[in-house]
């Protein structure tokens, strides 16, 4: 008996993942590698933007853009590498099993085949972006 499951991104290193019903708490990320570094990512957002809003914004935007020239002038004749804009993530051992299987969709956490009718979007009350439901039994093959 295959269980229904869901397909979605993770919302931080934008993986596809498959996560069956009973393994399904509206997950957003692939494991808890993901989980907790996004955690730890929105601390530093949230006291990025607590700065932001708190102090006086024109003046810390000045010093900023001032300090930025400086840095800039410093680096021209450094060649520092350009990171991309897409962060590969080192493949740290997350809760990955395997996603298709010669065809089979397993789920990400469990491992447990899952049938290949897969929604897009959150279970239950997550309506916000209802959008995200597919017509009923469209499948990508
Ligand atoms: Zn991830
Ligand atoms: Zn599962």
């Amino acid at each position: 008996m295959e269980l229904s499951a869901r397909l979605y991104n993770c919302a931080r290193c934008h993986d596809q993942v498959i996560i069956c019903s009973p393994c399904d708490h509206n997950n957003i990320y692939c494991g808890s590698t993901c989980s907790r570094a996004a955690r730890v990512q929105s601390c530093q957002l949230a006291s990025h933007r607590y700065q932001r809003t708190l102090r006086g914004r024109q003046k810390h935007a000045g010093r900023q853009r001032r300090y930025r020239e400086r840095l800039k002038n410093k680096v021209t004749h450094h060649s520092s590498p350009v990171l991309p804009p897409r962060v590969v993530l080192p493949r740290q051992p997350n809760e990955r099993t395997s996603e298709v299987l010669n065809g089979h969709y397993h789920c990400h956490f469990c491992g447990k085949p899952c049938s290949p009718l897969l929604r897009r979007g959150y279970l239950r009350h997550l309506s916000l972006r209802s959008s995200s439901w597919p017509e009923n039994g469209k499948q990508q093959e």
